[in-house]
């Protein structure tokens, strides 16, 4: 047995993963595989809708949002948002929470004048209230991240902006992981590697007037308005991913929604972080209570710095029974164990009972 703690590309639910396999090469009776059929025939066309009229529903997606299936992964968008936006007034608000905001930050200064909402920092452990920034109200947008993945941050507020100043919102590592009000936002995006597929597609949620303010040389690619009128068909879309991702948003639908996805996560997280408080400081969590994600655990043994040893020999352990992919970014090091939306309660409660016993039996060489 195996139970796949990753961060991305992570764990999918194996109802998923059977139903994908008792279809592949015979796809909805049409006798090929997805992979083999033309993205233009009407088999293909009959996934592509289901998957996005699926995923409308599941996060209530008011009509006058339009929802694109993009290639380029995240790192795509943190361009592709810049492209399309920025240009309105060539400055824009970042607010760098973790390494994935601070990477769109940078990719930003490419394009535009970037302002640092948030004051600079050496470790990633809050996210500061929204009374404490400093926002341009000439702003193109406000961007941030909602889930830091390698630093295990995750909001716990949306933030409100006086101004008509759109948000723009990386949710790659905890989309469909809890209701999500869309209509305050301008764009959402998401790689779908972590809560919802595959890697290869990402899903862009962006609100109608928003589209068509893109900068002169904009990749067709990456082209809001070009993707938005071509229904993502501009160009051969990742067809594999649409498919599985239109499997996974069923999945979801037959587990309570994001709602029920969102009681799940509580559950899960809470079994973790309970086990790190309740350790004397043997096991550390550097991420402030309030932000701490519910999709992300980050963690040290053996103090906040973490010991070499402990740390290796509890990865070794939790290998030998079965848990892997627990080894924390490589930026950080330490532990992370990633608890999507396809990890379950009981699995959660293994890597609990592990990290436990192993507590207990090293307690005292620390
Ligand atoms: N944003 C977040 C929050 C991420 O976790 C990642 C990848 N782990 C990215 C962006 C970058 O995504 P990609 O690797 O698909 O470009």
């Amino acid at each position: 047995m195996v139970i796949n703690f990753a961060a991305g590309p992570a764990k999918l639910p194996e109802e998923v993963l059977k139903e994908a396999q008792a279809n592949l090469i015979n796809c909805n009776g049409t006798g090929i595989s997805v992979m083999e059929m033309s993205h233009r025939s009407a088999n293909y066309a009959a996934i592509h809708e289901k998957a996005l009229n699926d995923l409308r529903e599941l996060l209530n997606i008011p009509s006058n949002y339009k929802i694109l299936f993009m290639q380029g992964g995240g790192t795509g968008q943190f361009a592709a948002v810049c492209y399309n936006l920025m240009g309105r007034t060539n400055v824009a608000d970042y607010v760098v929470t973790g390494s994935w905001s601070a990477k769109a930050a940078k990719e930003a200064e490419q394009y535009g004048k970037v302002n640092l909402v948030v004051p600079k920092v050496k470790k990633y452990t809050t996210v500061p209230t929204q009374d404490t920034w400093k926002l341009d109200p000439n702003a193109s947008y406000v961007y941030y991240c909602d889930n830091e993945t390698v630093d295990g941050v995750e909001f716990d507020f949306v933030p409100v902006l006086t101004n008509d100043v759109p948000i723009v919102c990386d949710m790659s590592s905890n989309f469909l992981s809890r209701p999500v009000d869309v209509t305050k936002f301008g764009v959402i995006f998401a790689g779908a590697q972590k809560n919802i597929g595959p890697a290869g597609v990402t899903v862009v949620i962006i609100r109608e007037d928003l589209i068509g303010h893109h900068m002169k040389g904009t990749p067709s690619i990456l082209h809001f308005e070009k993707m938005a009128k071509s229904d993502s068909l501009l160009n051969t879309p990742p067809t594999f991913c649409i498919y599985m991702m239109g499997l996974v948003f069923k999945w979801i639908e037959r587990n309570g929604g994001v709602s029920g996805m969102a009681k799940m996560a509580a559950v899960k997280s809470k079994i973790i972080y309970d086990v790190i408080e309740h350790s004397n400081g043997f096991y550390s969590c550097p991420v402030e209570k309030r932000v701490r994600s519910r999709m992300n655990v980050p963690f040290r043994i053996g103090g906040a710095e973490g010991v070499g040893v402990l740390e290796k020999e509890f990865l070794s352990q939790a290998e030998r029974q079965g848990m892997i992919q627990l080894k924390g970014h490589r930026s950080v090091g330490g532990i992370r164990a990633s608890l999507y939306n396809a990890i379950t309660v009981a699995e959660a409660e293994q890597l609990s009972d592990v990290m436990t016993d192993f507590y207990l039996s090293n307690k005292n060489t620390n």
